[in-house]
């Protein structure tokens, strides 16, 4: 589904220069789940913005399904990454000002979805995560683990195949951190492809797959 080749992400601050990822060369499966570690700023949130079209390499190529995502326009970048990426992040990035229906709509209005389809799927899709009874609760009035919950249901609205997190347990306690786990383990049931960067060793064990990141350079773990 991913492939990535030779590709350096470089940043410049004054005079110096940071090398985020190192020469990386990579390759995710369709269906596969992938946990990424490694210390931090070690390039592992460079490398999922990269993949979650959100970030352009330095240098080097990015494929998904064998396109070459270098060679398309920001709008064709736009429009790809809302049909087939869902983001989750730690701090979960939800509009303060809106409830949790319209935060997981939004999306599908970005994707031209008509009203009345956007909210009945949003509120499946809440209910879907546990969250039936919270529908027009605003992220203040929510627990961290219900916010990321609604993250996760936003990240689902346009039925991505593959799903980035970025620690989404990070912000989380126990109890919450099960919950989001046995959601991500529950989209890989369902065939999408995941890519989870985390310090949480039950999401890494979680996964079929781990890749550590060290100074910008990844590794494949022993299985
Ligand atoms: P991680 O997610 O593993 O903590 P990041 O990918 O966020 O690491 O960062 C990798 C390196 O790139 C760090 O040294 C960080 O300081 C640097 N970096 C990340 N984003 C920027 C930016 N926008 N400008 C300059 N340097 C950056
Ligand atoms: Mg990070």
């Amino acid at each position: 589904m991913l492939d990535l080749r030779g590709v350096w992400r470089n940043y410049t601050v004054g005079d110096a220069e940071v090398i985020a990822l190192d020469d990386v060369n990579l390759h995710i499966g369709e269906g596969e789940f992938v946990a990424i570690i490694g210390p931090s700023g070690s390039g592992k949130s460079t490398l999922l913005q990269i993949v979650g079209l959100l970030d352009r390499p330095t240098r080097g190529s990015v494929a998904l399904d064998g396109r070459d995502l270098g060679t398309l326009s920001d709008e064709e970048r736009a429009l790809l990454r809302l049909r087939t990426v869902g983001f989750v992040f730690q701090r979960f990035h939800l509009l303060g000002g809106m409830t949790a229906l319209e935060n997981v709509a939004l999306p599908m209005e970005a994707a031209g979805v008509p009203v009345a389809e956007r909210y009945g799927r949003a509120a499946w899709l809440l209910s879907s995560v546990g969250l039936a009874d919270r529908l027009t609760f605003v992220p203040a009035q929510l627990s961290g683990g219900q916010r990321q919950r609604v993250a996760i249901a936003r990240a689902l609205a346009n039925d991505p195949r593959l799903i980035l997190a970025d620690e989404p347990t990070g912000e989380l306690h126990s109890e919450d951190k099960a919950n989001v786990l046995a959601l991500l383990r529950r989209f890989h049931q369902q065939g999408r492809t995941i890519v989870v960067v985390t310090h949480d060793l039950d999401v890494a064990a979680a996964a079929q797959r781990r890749i550590e990141i060290r100074d910008g350079r990844v590794r494949e773990m022993a299985a």
